[in-house]
């Protein structure tokens, strides 16, 4: 029996064409041609300003904390269940997570514990949109700007998600993408920064090109190009931009593709959801999802390791997240927490992610007979 992966990225098919075409161009560090193809594409998108290719959504992250003027012991409101890069980011700058619990439906951050947590100190709030599900950030925003906070999405999850009709990415300050190959549209590792605050666009640009105006100069905007401030190099090469080209071009497609896909498991649980066995996603009132991942949320922490483990020995790959950063070494010596954080443990123990990817085809039918009959269905 074949074993069913949890994630298999997705190929359009195009990739080797455009990187083809970056090879025979002969231009192949950062900012060319394809660079600019997917700026521009995730700006029309968007409706963003500005959008920046980097990395990874940890760099995009990274910059969005050098944009924030993060200094040692300021705070940063973020949920504890996240992936690392959310609070390594800040972490780097000397800033201190201050990890708030999220909501039980959506496993965001819980937008009415928020202003509890803000002290002197607190610089920013990250809402992370997990599943590619909204936060609710029209409280957010209006709590940051009674604080005169910055908010900066990690949207890593999210490309092609919507909150009351508009992107993921762009309803805060600055938003993060990644396109890591875990993600529904991918470059291996690639990222992007969403710029929504027209007055950071020009120190971005320069931190992503290591502290130079140089893209400036390339618009012809200075006669030449010089070390103006702190920076890095955040730019990914033109070869990872051509093949991004290819995936964007498509992500209309495939965030149908695996919507259907995400719909389908959707339907098969219902029934045990209503017998009380499991939990099924939701999805917010004004939200549009991506079908980023398909979660189930079982009675306890031993009743969803021996699902895994009974999934396994069918041949069928299925994964939990998140550690609690605040339960982690690292979390515990550089950030702390506001409150208990009685759900985020509760749902890091319960949930587990079933395969979702997009030439899952067939396969899927074998995951939901198995899974069902493992819950006790039909
Ligand atoms: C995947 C992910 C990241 C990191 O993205 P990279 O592109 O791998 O750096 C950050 N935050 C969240 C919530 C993620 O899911």
């Amino acid at each position: 029996m074949d074993m069913i992966p949890f994630n298999k990225p997705h190929l359009t098919g195009k990739e080797l064409h455009y990187i083809a075409e970056a090879h025979a161009l002969g231009q192949l560090a950062g900012d060319g041609q394809f660079t600019r193809y997917c700026s521009q594409w995730l700006e029309q998108q968007s409706g963003s300003p500005k959008a920046l290719l980097t990395h990874s959504c940890t760099a995009a992250l990274e910059m969005a904390a050098l944009l924030a003027d993060i200094q040692p012991g300021d705070e940063v409101i973020m949920p504890s269940f996240t992936f690392v890069s959310t609070a390594n980011a800040f972490v780097l700058r000397g800033g201190v997570p201050v990890f708030v619990d999220i909501r039980p439906d959506t496993l965001n951050i819980d937008e009415r514990l928020i202003e509890a947590a803000i002290t002197p100190r607190t610089k920013a709030i990250v809402p992370v949109h997990y599943a590619g599900v909204a936060c609710e950030m029209d409280t957010i925003m209006a709590i940051a700007a009674r604080h005169n906070l910055l908010v900066i999405e990690d949207a890593a999850q999210g490309v092609m998600s919507r909150y009351k009709g508009r992107m993921l990415g762009t309803l805060g300050h600055l938003g993060c993408y990644s396109f890591h190959e875990t993600k529904n549209v991918i470059s291996g590792e690639g990222g992007a920064l969403l710029i929504n605050l027209p007055e950071l666009v020009q120190r971005a640009e320069i931190l992503r090109e290591k502290g130079t105006n140089r893209s400036q100069f390339f618009r012809g905007q200075v006669d030449k190009y010089t070390w103006v401030d702190m920076g890095s190099s955040y730019l990914p090469g033109e070869l990872i931009a051509a093949f991004l080209w290819a995936q964007v071009q498509e992500a209309e497609a495939i965030t149908a593709q695996r919507l259907a896909l995400w719909q389908r498991y959707h339907d098969a649980f219902a029934a045990l959801e209503q017998a009380g066995r499991l939990r099924r996603p939701i999805i917010a009132e004004g939200c549009t999802h991506n079908a980023h991942m398909y979660y189930l949320l079982l009675r306890d922490g031993q009743d969803r390791d021996a699902f895994i483990q009974a999934m396994r020995a069918e041949g069928i790959a299925c994964v939990f997240h998140y550690v609690p950063l605040h339960s982690a070494p690292q979390g515990r010596r550089a950030a702390r927490t506001h409150g208990e954080l009685p759900l985020t443990l509760e749902m890091s123990e319960r949930l587990v992610r079933l395969p979702l990817w997009l030439d899952l085809g067939e396969a899927q039918a074998r995951v939901i007979a198995t899974a069902c009959r493992l819950l006790g269905g039909a």
